[in-house]
Parts: C-alpha cells; structure tokens; sequence
C-alpha cells in the first residue's frame, strides 16, 4: 500500500481575492484531498474567457479569494484510493477537463457529459459536490477552488477523478501547446464535428476568432474541408490568420457595419447553413441568428455574463441551440490530439507561451485580441 502525500501541501496560486480585483500570486494551503480526487501538478495552464468571468465577479456562486482555471496539463502526484480508472499511475501525464456528475441519465450513458445535469453547479461554483473546498489561506481563511473540478491556476491543483484526461508520453512542448484542449478547443472543435457535421458545401460561419473560433475553424476547414467557411472579428490580424487557416471568407464587425447584409450578400441570400458564436455577446449572438439560411442551425457556446438577452425573430426558420453539447473530454480530446499530429489542427499557430510571472501582460494581449489563445507556463515557478 503506498503512503499518500502529508497535509496541509504548501502551493503557489494565481487566485482572484476579491470579485473584480485583479489575479495575484499568492501562496494557499491544501488540506486535504477526497478519495476520488488526484493531486497533479500543473505544468501549464489554458486562460479563457471563463477565468475573467470569475475574476469579475460574474459567477453567482463563488465566493472569494478564489482560484481561476479550467485548462491545463500536468503530470499526477497522488491517487485519491477510490479514484475508479485504474489505468492512472504516479508521474502520469494528463490534460484536465470539465468534470460532471456521473450519475444523472446523460452522465449515465456517457461519461464526463457537457450534457450533464449539474454542470453549472459542478464546474462554476468553484466547491465540491459537498460544498467544501480544499484550500485555504496560509491565515485560515479559506479559499475557493474545484473550478471546472481542477482550479489550474495553481502550482499543484486538487483535481476531480472526471476531470482528468489522460494522455501519455506528450513532449514539454505538446503540454504546453494542448493546455487548452480541454475547454476552448474541445469546445470549438467539438461544435463543429459533434453537432453541426457540415457537409463539403454547406457554409459555416464563425463569430468570434479567439481559441474557440479558430478551432471550430480548423475543425471545419482543415478536418471536414468545408468549403465555405465565413470568420467574424474585429480584429483585422485574427482574419488574416483566419484566412490562412481556411476560412474563404472574414467579415471585419469593426469596419462592417451590416455583418448579416454582408454575409447574405457573400452567400448570394442563401445565409448560412450553420453559425456559431464564440463571444457571448448579445448583439453577436443576435447576429448569428439573423445570417442564418433555411433550416438552418445556430449553436452559441460563448460564456455571456449573467442577464444578456437577445431580441429574435420568432419569424424566422431556424433551429436555436442555445448550448452546444461540445464533445467530451475522454474520447474527444485524443481525437483532436491525432489531427494537431495530421496538421489538421494546428493550433500552435494561434497560441503563445508565457510564463505564469507574465500573467499581466498575456491577458492584456488576449483582451486586447493580439494573441488568440495564452497559455501560462506554471512550470516555471519550480
Ligand atoms: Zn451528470
Ligand atoms: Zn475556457
């Protein structure tokens, strides 16, 4: 029987202290780890949308200070003893991912599922299903985590059994450049390949070209060679690497005032066959159902803060899925893996390395839209 780690574990975090404040480096407790939890520690780290939701003080349930990250890999320190895979070892490899209930009817018949019944509750109050966290202030005051089941803002992370991908013998390199493979890019992608399952001629288009955009960009493009495919932006730097990435056509919102005359005009009226918005943003979203074509189907998997709404056409042909079931992790991920390996995914191009020290300035260029997708290197703090 092998003897678990010593609590409290003395870690390293780039917590959010209070709603709106700024992310800060700080050092937290871990007390404990629950039997079907894995302590890993984290090598790098995906930084998306979702994590400013939570330093802004937009997700309902969390209390502060409170620890960001829903994308990383790192490698296995330490198996809770009721941990089911039996296939994980000590010094394994993993990407982490969303984690879900495992017992309601979706769960049931697959599992993780993006259609689980407790997703919100599970991954975005940043608590455990019983309500505790691990962690906590070097003072006491404790602090809140289990973000997605894994908080990758941390140098070592307490990560749920079903948040746990694992994928072996990744280089320092592919850990770096996959990091966001279990949120933006399986989100993107899986839109594309699980839900809409474009054809060659159907035209497809993209609101938004951050990760999200640009890998349901590849996935049609590049896996499924769609022919017409549309990206919408208003960063001009983004559709030029959109274009390079396959996307026929890019649509600047900045410089175009009427994105959806724009868009029929390109489709010669016919609209589009599938769109999806990345951004979350009402008028985008409100957008993407309007550009829609005849039976056409629209998926918006952006992260909209709480309370936007949007004004529709009931008028209008069309089939709304408000949330795309994006994939899951286990079986979806080493797919997405096998394309980047076939250049059918190349998402190194559209992302950057920068070590977790730099965290101001790889947000400030992911908010300014000068890099597509950050990733911070936690590596560096060894
Ligand atoms: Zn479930
Ligand atoms: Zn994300």
């Amino acid at each position: 029987m092998k003897t678990g780690p010593t609590f409290p574990i003395e870690t390293t975090a780039l917590l959010v202290p209070s709603p709106g404040s700024p992310f800060t480096i700080s050092p937290v407790l871990i007390q404990n780890l629950r039997p079907n939890e894995l302590l890993v520690e984290i090598k790098y780290s995906g930084l998306c949308h979702t994590d400013f939701l939570l330093r802004d003080g937009a997700l309902p349930k969390v209390t502060y200070p409170s620890i960001p990250g829903h994308e990383g890999t790192g490698t296995i320190l330490a198996i809770g003893p009721a941990v089911k895979n039996r296939s994980l070892s000590i010094g394994d490899d993993v990407l982490l991912s969303f984690t879900s209930c495992n017992e309601c009817h979706h769960c049931l018949e697959q599992s993780p599922s993006t259609k689980c019944k407790l997703m919100p509750p599970l991954n975005l109050s940043c608590v455990r299903d019983d309500g505790t966290t691990a962690y906590q202030m070097q003072d006491g005051t404790p602090v809140s985590g289990h973000f997605f089941g894994q908080s990758s803002f941390a140098k070592i992370a307490v990560v749920s059994e079903l948040s746990v991908v694992p994928i072996k013998g990744m280089t320092e390199e592919e850990m770096g450049i996959w990091a966001p493979m279990g949120c933006g890019y399986q989100t993107g992608a899986g839109t594309i390949l699980d839900v809409f399952k474009p054809r060659k001629e159907d035209v497809v288009v993209i609101f938004g070209m951050g990760g999200v955009g640009f890998a349901a960009l590849m996935a049609a493009a590049l896996i499924l060679e769609v022919e017409t495919v549309i990206a919408v932006d208003l960063v001009q730097e983004k559709l030029d690497l959109a274009k390079e990435m396959g996307a026929r056509w890019v649509i600047n919102g900045k410089e175009t005032l009427d994105v959806v005359g724009e868009m029929m005009k390109i489709t010669g009226g016919k609209g589009a066959d599938f769109a999806v918005d990345t951004t979350g943003v009402g008028k985008v979203v409100q957008d993407m159902v309007q550009c829609l074509g005849q039976g056409g189907t629209a998926a918006s998997v952006g992260a909209p803060a709480p309370g936007v709404k949007i004004e529709v056409d009931v008028g209008m042909f069309f089939a709304l899925k408000e949330e795309a079931d994006t994939g899951r992790g286990w079986q979806f991920i080493p797919r997405l893996i096998q394309a980047y390996k076939e250049g059918k995914f190349p998402v190194d191009k559209i992302s950057k390395v920068y070590p977790v020290e730099d965290f101001e300035k790889a947000i400030a260029d992911t908010e300014s839209g000068k890099v597509s997708v950050v990733m911070l290197g936690q590596v560096l703090w060894r």
